[in-house]
């Protein structure tokens, strides 16, 4: 930025070209040859051609590297380019056996269930990782909290656990405003950019934060496979850090009021939050994960039928899939982002989970009172005419 400010400007600037002019033959090659293996672009190099090196993006992956304390950060057009990248580099490395905790986002659990870029899962409870490493295994990959339970799992045990196996930590719900995985002990933290580094709802994209041998293979996976964060993708995720800190809190500060007044309705049968009494039992706020964050979960007591009446009902909040963003969004995990994941590790059919955004608190109260209150008048409907 130092540069930018010397040249008089304030933002930094968008630069689309997709390739560069090069000095003279020997520069080209040698700037080639360096960031085609990975490597940061030197001084007196050449960017060469965007799918190597691009300006922008490696100002939002430093930005990023810096907010999650890690050497460096790579960044993808999207959170699964940037899970399928560390997925390449295991089975290129030999090492394709991954050790996964579930729940899962359900597109991490599909692309490890199926196998698709040569891996092969193992899934394991938290407590139980150690037992189900192999000397094959190349990964141990984590997400707290989950998707969309959001039960907390400790990072840290499941880092001491892992041995020398690298652990993936998503860090996508919590962002490292609230967690820095790192700092934990996790040599990979990988966030769907999409939700709450962009925020707003308007831009796809991925990134993991890694040490620099790691950044170096993961650099060479998206050189070779193409996977690019945009240049504009990449401004308006950096320009989304700037507010990520304020938003963060905010929304968290709405999501826990809004928790404790929908438990209250007859038709909520729970409320699945970390931040309300005993659903940290592990003691990892505060420790871990510095606030219960901004997604919570409602189970309702009249299951499917109940939960999709609310989902639908709904008219301030979106019913739509994605979080993180400044608008409060309802979904229906079970039918809808985790609808590809095996029954037995499928949330509750009664289940909607909201991602609670900047709108006031009292009107997302009126809003999902209103959708409750249906539940509840149709639930008297069908007793009366002796259906349900
Ligand atoms: C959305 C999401 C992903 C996938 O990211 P995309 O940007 O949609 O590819 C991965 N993990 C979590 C926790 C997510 O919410």
């Amino acid at each position: 930025m130092q540069g930018l400010r010397a040249a008089g400007g304030h933002v930094p600037p968008i630069d689309l070209s997709t390739t560069n002019a090069l000095a003279d033959v020997e520069v080209g090659g040698l700037s080639y040859e360096e960031l085609a293996t990975g490597h940061d672009l030197g001084a007196g190099r050449s960017a060469v051609y965007q799918r190597l090196w691009q300006p922008g993006v490696a100002r939002f992956e430093e930005a990023l590297a810096d907010l999650e304390g890690t050497e460096a950060a790579v960044a993808f057009a999207s959170g699964m380019a940037a899970l399928s990248a560390c997925l390449i580099a295991i089975t290129s490395a030999g090492t394709p056996h991954v050790v996964a905790v579930r729940p899962l986002y359900g597109g991490t659990d599909h692309v490890l269930e199926t196998g698709l870029l040569g891996t092969e899962v193992s899934w394991a409870d938290a407590d139980d990782v150690a037992r189900h490493v192999r000397p094959d295994t190349g990964l141990v990959v984590i997400e707290t909290p989950a998707n969309p339970t959001l039960e907390l799992v400790d990072i840290a045990a499941v880092v001491a656990q892992a041995g020398d196996v690298p652990v993936l930590v998503d860090n996508t719900f919590a962002t490292p405003v609230l967690q820095q995985p790192a700092r934990l002990g996790a040599t990979l933290v990988l966030h769907s950019a999409t939700k709450y580094l962009g925020g707003h709802g308007d831009v796809m994209g991925g990134v993991v934060a890694a040490p620099q041998r790691w950044v170096e293979r993961l650099r060479q996976v998206r050189a070779l496979t193409g996977g690019l964060l945009h240049p504009f993708a990449a401004y308006m995720l950096h320009r989304g850090l700037r507010t990520l800190p304020v938003r963060v809190r905010a929304q968290q500060q709405t999501a826990g009021v809004l928790a404790e007044r929908l438990g209250r309705h007859p038709a909520v049968a729970r409320v699945l939050y970390p931040g309300l009494p005993g659903q940290d039992p592990a003691g990892l706020l505060g420790r871990q994960f510095e606030g219960p964050g901004s997604i919570l979960a409602i189970e309702l007591v009249g299951g499917y039928r109940a939960a999709a009446m609310v989902a639908e009902s709904c008219d301030l909040i979106t019913h739509a899939v994605s979080l993180g963003g400044v608008d409060t969004l309802i979904q229906h995990p079970a039918s809808l982002t985790h609808r590809p994941v095996v029954a037995a590790a499928k949330p509750g059919a009664g289940i909607v989970r909201l991602s609670v955004g900047l709108e006031h608190v009292d009107d997302l109260t009126d809003d999902l009172t209103r959708a409750l209150d249906r539940v509840i008048a149709d639930s008297h409907a069908s007793e009366l005419i002796g259906v349900g």
